[in-house]
């Protein structure tokens, strides 16, 4: 089956984009990758060595962003690095405060492709929420990234760049064990992590390295619609938390709310998550689940979740999302009984649910409602030309 979508939603990888200065961005190179450039650019192989670990923990560890900073590398030898490479961050087009205190940045590439993180902060952590993709070609039905004509895969460099930011606006440098306002990142922004599968495997490995950005897998949470051919090597290539967008319960519905599953079914998923690398009672899989009124939130369907969670002998906890809404959903929100009643039937079977507090709505940051301003302006623009179309019509 064609998935609906405006590009070929095959992962396929991308070059980092040229800067127009013909300087390398060092931010989302791997070690190896460094080093490779320092010999492109005249090192021999040991110096190229040497400075590429000093490079690499100056730029992860320690966020310095320019080559002056680097005060174990002698000084003679900065301007030859700033002829060659910069230090990037992404280009930060708008940011936004919501008064939960949750935080939006509208990020741009320099392909003028916008895209946006969000940072939830809470009493005994900091989520940032990182997108993989400029829009989505999966087109969830309750979802407003998946309505947005242009999709690309970010580069592991702005998907890094995206981590980097934050810490820059924390004022998180250098990394520290303790004491941490960024505390857990999430794959759960703009796009389908695992249709950009290298790109955020190769960004993920350099937030997990100990001497770079160093946050640890366990507080790293990929979240997935459900790529299932992709599932295996997450865990085995990345090993951070999985985390599956189910959202129904029967072939029906999950039919049209996620269309992957037309691709992808329940059974399928459902034995993928069983088989996937590292899941036992203490490291659990989070199902999500947007509860949408009267599509998939009866008590019938809570009592079937429980029962597929036990044939597949999943160690998993249910997340409940009340649906946030956007102009044009075609969903409501469940009301609170709803939900609460929803929750209490798989808490019963002995399964976590608690029910997920919105945050960021105010300022459109909450789960599913990132869709680029610069696009809705897009629209914006197309509404007015339609209406100027059919007054010249008229
Ligand atoms: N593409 C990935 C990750 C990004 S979406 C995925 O689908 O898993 C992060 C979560 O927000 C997913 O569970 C998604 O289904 C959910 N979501 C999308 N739109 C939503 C909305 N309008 N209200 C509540 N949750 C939504
Ligand atoms: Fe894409 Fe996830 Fe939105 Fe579905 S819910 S359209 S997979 S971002």
């Amino acid at each position: 089956m064609q998935i609906p979508g405006h590009i070929d939603p095959v992962a396929v990888p991308r070059a980092p984009t040229l800067r127009e200065d013909g300087r390398v961005d060092l931010v989302g190179l791997s070690k190896d990758q460094i080093r490779a450039e320092l010999e492109a650019a005249g090192l021999d192989a040991k110096a190229a060595k040497l400075r590429g670990k000093q490079i690499w923990h100056w730029v992860y560890n320690r966020g310095a962003t320019e080559f002056a900073q680097m005060t174990d590398i002698a000084k003679a030898q900065h301007p030859f690095l700033a002829d060659h490479f910069v230090i990037g961050r992404p280009e930060v087009v708008e940011a936004q405060v919501s008064s939960d205190g949750t935080r939006k940045w509208l990020l741009r590439a320099p392909d003028a492709q916008d895209y946006e993180m969000v940072f939830i902060p809470d009493a005994d952590r900091g989520t940032l929420c990182v997108s993989s993709q400029v829009g989505c070609t999966l087109n969830c039905r309750f979802c407003h990234t998946g309505t947005m004509r242009l999709v690309r895969n970010l580069t592991a460099s702005e998907i890094v760049g995206q981590v980097m930011l934050a810490r820059d606006s924390l004022g998180e440098w250098p990394s520290q064990p303790e004491g941490r306002l960024l505390t857990n990142i999430v794959m759960m922004g703009m796009g389908e992590p695992l249709y950009n599968f290298d790109a955020v495997r190769d960004a993920l490995k350099i937030v997990m390295d100990g001497d770079g950005l160093a946050l640890s897998k366990r507080r790293i949470t990929l979240s997935t619609s459900g790529v299932v051919p992709m599932m295996a090597r997450a865990g085995e290539e990345i090993g951070v938390n999985l985390a599956v967008s189910l959202h129904a319960v029967t072939k029906e519905v999950r039919d049209e709310i996620v269309p992957i599953n037309r691709k992808y079914g329940l059974e399928e998923l459902l034995q993928a998550c069983a088989d996937y690398p590292g899941v036992n009672n203490a490291r659990r899989i989070t199902f999500e689940y947007v509860m949408l009124k009267d599509k998939n939130d009866s008590d019938e369907e809570a009592r079937e979740l429980v029962r597929l969670i036990k044939k597949y002998r999943l160690h998993a906890k249910v997340n409940l999302i009340p649906f946030n809404p956007w102009p044009g959903a075609p969903y409501d929100t469940s009301t609170p009984e709803r939900v609460r009643s929803f929750s209490n039937i798989v808490f019963d079977g002995g399964i976590s649910a608690p029910i997920r507090t919105p945050r960021g709505r105010d300022i459109d940051a909450a789960c599913g409602q990132l869709k680029t301003s610069s696009e809705k302006k897009t629209r914006a623009e197309l509404d007015r030309l339609a209406e100027e179309k059919q007054a010249a019509l008229g």
